[in-house]
């Protein structure tokens, strides 16, 4: 079971329209980790 906690961040995924890499964080990013290219806020991930 996953605890629900109310001051964990939600993780969302973020792809880079420079190089296609997706990074899940929970943080807001403005760059690529990997690049330092623009990235784009794809959602949360859901099965
Ligand atoms: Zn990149």
């Amino acid at each position: 079971m996953t605890r629900a906690d109310p001051f964990t961040p939600e993780e969302s995924y973020y792809e880079c329209l420079e190089c296609g890499s997706r990074t899940l964080t929970e943080d807001h990013i403005g760059s690529c980790p990997a690049c330092g290219g623009e990235v784009r806020n794809i959602g949360v991930p859901r099965e």
